[in-house]
């Protein structure tokens, strides 16, 4: 659910005109609903309201301060991937206590920032970053919270490059491993507290059984811990929940919940998730203008000014984004689609944002909403081609604010230098 709709032939974000967002900040701009992003974190909230748990809302999926507030606003804590993050995440005013520090290659000054800042857990992927831990903590006079996270060995079913609990994978400790790594750790890390099981198998998951398939395996694995005088308080299972880009079918917060809450029943541990895509994905669009239309002999193209630099998606995993005009043409029109491929002004020919998407014929001038853009969107952005980032704002009722400036020509260059 989100509230990027049409009111007759216009396309509103909350109850703001996008046309009138365009108009005053200009193109390619990402629109964020800010009632779409506190109505999903309220989802979560609500579905795991029976038992004890904290959401971490996953950091790199959009990371704009005036997103990050929103959910600090609501009571989410955050998972981050790094010191950038942290640095995010504290300016945002998030509660270190809810913050858990996930990701394969921390650096020692990004060890010693979320130890002096007093996070909840460092999410650890391998021994030899638990040692690095152990280290860090003993010079700091600190204990550090840990989980370890383990690799589960199940099949996300979903992109291979998003995927991520698979034994292929860099990510995380085979759960045999890991074992040996928390018995290793409680008789020699002094400065290691085990605190937590931590596992995130893949993203954009549109079916409940590989969750559940995991959390079966890690509650053996905690029972074996435990056994071992080893008292795990927390088991965090990532984010991963999928949203529709085109026709899935993901399940909703609630049924995502029913299952974990029956199939963690009596584990007595608080439950931590990591969701990033299914809170802010359908929470932003990224709008662009027409620039040119042109005809190939096998196809159709309109060249918009948004790139893949704006939004990578597409390029990077082949993914796809709908298209809509952000006005309607008349019903005079006969309402006749046209294919074509909607691409950038980038020297690539991965540069696209959608590839035989039907929409209504356009022209020069002409608006478009790339829909579901609200993660991993800007956060992916880049300055290929010596492109300025896009604009962002957050739409909020009537209202709209600009919540980052677009990049000038003069912030391209910041901090480099011609040497003699
Ligand atoms: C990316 C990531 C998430 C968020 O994944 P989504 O699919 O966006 O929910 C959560 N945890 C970890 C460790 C991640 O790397």
């Amino acid at each position: 659910m989100d509230y990027f709709n049409y009111k007759g032939k216009n396309l509103y974000a909350e109850e703001v005109p996008v046309s009138r967002i365009a108009k005053e900040v200009g193109t390619p701009v990402y629109i964020y609903s800010k009632r779409t992003l506190n109505r999903h974190l309220a989802a979560y909230g609500d579905a795991f309201a029976s038992v004890p748990h904290l959401i971490c809302y996953s950091v790199k999926a959009n990371s704009n301060l005036s997103v990050l507030s929103t959910f600090v606003k609501g009571g989410s804590g955050f998972d981050i991937v790094s010191g950038g993050e942290l640095f995010r995440a504290l300016k945002a005013g998030g509660d270190p206590k809810k913050i858990v520090f996930s990701g394969v290659g921390k650096r020692d000054d990004e060890i010693e920032y979320a130890l002096n800042a007093g996070i909840l857990l460092f999410n650890v992927e391998s021994g030899d970053e638990l040692r690095a831990i152990n280290r860090i903590a003993k010079r700091l006079k600190k204990k550090a919270p840990v989980s370890i996270r383990i690799n589960p060995d199940v099949d996300p079913k979903t992109h291979p490059y998003i995927s991520t609990g698979l034994k292929k994978n860099k990510f995380g400790i085979e759960t045999k491993e890991a074992f040996k790594e928390y018995i290793n750790a409680k008789a020699k890390l002094k400065n290691i507290e085990l605190l937590g099981v931590d596992c995130h198998i893949g993203s954009q998951l549109t079916e409940i059984g590989p969750f559940v398939d995991a959390v079966r395996k890690i509650k053996r694995f905690i029972k074996r811990l435990r056994k071992e005088g080893i008292d795990i308080k927390y088991l965090d299972l990532g984010g991963g929940l999928g949203i529709r880009y085109d026709t899935e079918e993901p399940p909703h917060p609630t049924e995502y919940a029913e299952a974990i809450i029956e199939e963690t029943k009596g584990l007595d541990v608080t439950l931590i998730f990591e969701p990033g895509r299914s809170m802010a994905g359908n929470a932003g669009i990224l709008v662009t203008s027409v620039t040119y239309t042109k005809k190939g002999s096998k196809k159709n193209f309109v060249i918009v000014d948004a790139a893949m630099n704006d939004l990578t998606r597409p390029a990077l995993y082949g993914a796809y984004h709908a298209i809509e005009p952000v006005r309607m043409p008349p019903v005079s029109s006969g309402g006749e689609l046209v294919k074509a491929d909607i691409v950038g002004p980038i020297c690539e020919t991965g540069d696209f944002l959608g590839q035989d998407i039907r929409i209504p014929p356009v022209k020069n001038g002409d608006l478009l909403a790339v829909k579901s853009a609200g993660a991993y969107g800007f956060t992916m952005a880049s300055n290929y081609n010596s492109r300025p980032r896009s604009a962002e704002v957050m739409a909020d009722g009537k209202e709209f604010k600009i919540i980052r400036k677009r990049e000038e020509y003069k912030d391209l260059i910041r901090g480099e230098k011609i040497v003699k």
